[in-house]
């Protein structure tokens, strides 16, 4: 065999083959073209070991190296770090000078799935630092308050400076808290598509991170991002940007750990609320069961004389959502002094989506608070000028020149994607704010990952992969918001394996559509939707096609169905073991598959059911299989170094008396793929 088709096969270059080949105890010489076939097998089998203890080497470094970096950090002789108290999860990469992607993944191991733009506070960053082998200490100046309420202080400084008659009725701000399945993402879209008005104009919907919807001529605005549940970080930030709270429990289950979590953070933040009993078309519903368990935690119903408003609704069959909205107007009306902006001045609001889109650059949802936000506009965030206001869309597709407070919108113009939980200020002038540092990171972050993903995707949809051997499991994701999509490709990214691999097809944000069924069916690729629902037409289409659409709710589960799905088509490892040699003295007879011989074990031992290379002049002739061996007349299993026996010889070839057999065992072994997290 030539070298070239070797080092093909073996997927390296010829050069690097070559280099290493008298490492893995192969001399063939400096310039030699051809392998003996003989050694070809050795050679790829000894290959296939070299880059197994590689890998499991580079393991063991790692392990190593986080022991060390944790001894570092306990003796204090680890790098110090300084952290102001809130920075985005890219600031935090930068401060260490490490990989992005590094970073998140650490964040993930800590069970804190944030996403580049997100932010994280000072002691989240420092135990995630420390993991990392630094230090973390406190930037001068930076108490546990400013950075992170800096903005909310600009917020409510504006706002309580405000005189009386500046100030006007705005719609209230609502998010959905509850435990997960309780029903919170169908309520929302139940919400939504009950108040989704068909104008002529007709805009697309889509998910910005927050809608309106008008109620007896009033306006309420929801958060529709109940996928940042899993961020902690998001939630104390949700309860921040909203007015009134929708607490949902499902009446068929009760009160959950989230329930309650939910139920601290609106006491804590002093929150109006309206409990939402959800699921009430079960029929195992038991609304008063819910009430009993509530009034435990002392949220004692209406109708049992407290002043809870609870209302009893079914997200699926849309059973008395309007009520549910009468209920909210009414709570956000008994704290209506509250909720109020001044409509003429510039605008103040928060960031609640952002990432950057492949066409149009970073696009960031705002959700204005004070004020109106002009086309036009410069936007001022963390004192830096990011840009301009170039277009503004609602959440149903229409474009806007004006936002007035408590409106969400979706803005382009941005020179750099915010951090979710930025807060956005429009400042008198450009000259009152400093200009937007270059920071290629920033963008390069979101982007690289996105290109690290397609790496390798050829559009001829073959195997792209080929520098590596690897079996490839295609995926199609799906995901609600961009921080859950984020989180599961630096999961996915995690995955490293030599012999087998994901390769994303394709991503996207918002529901599975009829191009995804039919990617999916051309790439054979898992579809899987986190957090979203496939479209009507998606399911229908992926029934015909017998396409399978993986729903998920939580990313580890996700996560872990694509590990399992890997396990199983991982190759079984083929182990040869040397056995030993025999050297044949005798042949009798031809049999109809082959010979019997006799001859004299020289090494080892020699086992039925083994494979025998035929060696002739240091050559190999051919194989066959040990089929039979007696010693002195009586079957035997295996027969041992020193020992003469006869051997049943399966095989073509032809055996001599002198050629010398050399047996090996070929097995299959199950091989194991150990994830980091799963
Ligand atoms: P979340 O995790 O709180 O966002 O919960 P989802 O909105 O995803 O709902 C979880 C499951 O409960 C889904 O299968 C929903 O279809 C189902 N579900 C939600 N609301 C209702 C309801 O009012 N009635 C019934 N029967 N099922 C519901």
């Amino acid at each position: 065999m030539n070298i070239s088709h070797l080092a093909r096969k073996l997927r390296v270059s010829t050069d690097e083959l070559r280099e290493k080949l008298p490492e893995l105890g192969f001399d063939i010489g400096e310039k030699a073209i051809k392998i003996p076939d003989r050694d070809a097998g050795k050679i790829m089998y000894a290959w296939r070991q070299y880059k197994k203890r590689q890998y499991l080497d580079s393991k063991r470094a790692e392990q190593q190296a986080r022991a060390e970096r944790k001894e570092r950090v306990q003796s204090g002789d680890a790098e110090k770090v300084q952290l102001p108290s809130a920075m985005s999860v890219r600031e935090f990469a930068e401060a260490m000078n490490l990989p992005i992607a590094k970073v998140m993944q650490e964040l993930m191991r800590a069970g804190i799935l944030a996403s580049l733009n997100e932010r994280i506070d000072f002691d989240t960053a420092a135990i995630v630092a420390e993991d990392l082998g630094y230090i973390a200490e406190r930037e001068d100046g930076s108490s546990e308050e400013d950075a992170d309420t800096e903005g909310l202080d600009t917020l409510e400084q504006a706002l309580s400076d405000e005189k009386k008659e500046n100030l006007a009725a705005r719609p209230p701000v609502i998010v959905v808290m509850g435990h997960v399945d309780h029903g919170k993402t169908l309520l929302l879209d139940s919400i939504r598509d009950e108040n989704v008005v068909d104008t002529e104009s007709g805009g697309i919907t889509q998910h910005i991170g927050a809608y309106q919807v008008k109620r007896k001529d009033r306006e309420l605005t929801f958060i529709d991002t109940p996928g940042h549940e899993a961020f902690t970080v998001m939630r104390s930030r949700g309860a921040k940007v909203a007015d009134v709270a929708i607490l949902v429990v499902a009446a068929d289950d009760g009160v959950q750990p989230q329930t309650r979590e939910a139920v601290d953070i609106i006491k804590a933040a002093k929150m109006p609320f309206v409990v939402a009993i959800n699921k009430v078309d079960k029929p195992e519903a038991n609304p008063d069961k819910i009430r009993n368990q509530l009034s435990e935690l002392e949220i004692i119903s209406e109708a049992w004389g407290g002043d809870a408003v609870m209302v009893e609704v079914s997200a699926k069959t849309k059973q008395n959502l309007d009520q549910l909205l009468d209920m909210l107007i009414l709570v956000s009306d008994i704290e209506k002094e509250k909720i109020v902006a001044n409509p003429d001045r510039r605008a103040i609001g928060t960031i609640i989506e952002s990432h950057v889109d492949k066409g149009q650059g970073p696009v960031a949802t705002a959700l204005v608070q004070t004020g109106t936000l002009n086309s036009g506009d410069i936007l001022g965030l963390r004192g830096m000028n990011y840009g301009r206001v170039r277009a503004m869309k609602t959440w149903d597709g229409h474009d806007v020149k004006k936002a007035p407070p408590s409106m969400p919108v979706r803005i382009l113009g941005f020179k750099a994607a915010p951090s979710i939980g930025d807060i956005l200020e429009v400042p008198e002038s450009a000259k009152d704010l400093e200009k937007l540092k270059a920071q290629p990171t920033r963008k390069a972050g979101v982007q690289e990952m996105t290109v690290r993903k397609t790496a390798g995707d050829s559009p001829s949809g073959e195997e792209a992969d080929a520098g590596e051997e690897k079996v490839l499991l295609n995926l199609i994701i799906r995901a609600d918001v961009l921080g859950s999509l984020e989180a599961l490709l630096g999961m996915i990214e995690k995955i490293d394996n030599p012999y087998v691999g994901v390769k994303v097809v394709s991503k996207g944000l918002g529901n599975v559509t009829d191009a995804d069924v039919l990617n999916a069916e051309a790439t054979k690729a898992l579809l899987l939707a986190f957090n979203v629902k496939p479209s009507p037409a998606a399911s229908t289409l992926a029934r015909d096609k017998g396409v399978d659409i993986l729903e998920y709710k939580v990313i580890y589960k996700l996560f872990e169905d694509v590990v399992e799905r890997l396990k199983i088509l991982i190759p079984a490892e083929q182990v040869y073991t040397e056995l030993g040699s025999l050297e044949v003295l005798a042949v009798f007879q031809k049999t109809d598959k082959g010979m019997i011989i006799g001859g004299q074990v020289k090494k080892g031992t020699i086992e039925v059911g083994a494979t025998a290379r035929v060696m002739r002049d240091e050559q190999v002739i051919a194989e066959g299989k040990i089929k039979s061996l007696q010693s002195a007349k009586v079957d035997v299993k295996d027969v041992q170094q020193g020992q003469q026996c006869g051997m049943e010889f399966t095989g073509k070839a032809k055996i001599e008396v002198g050629d010398v057999l050399e047996v090996y065992k070929e097995e299959e072994q199950a091989r194991t793929l150990e994830v980091p997290g799963a």
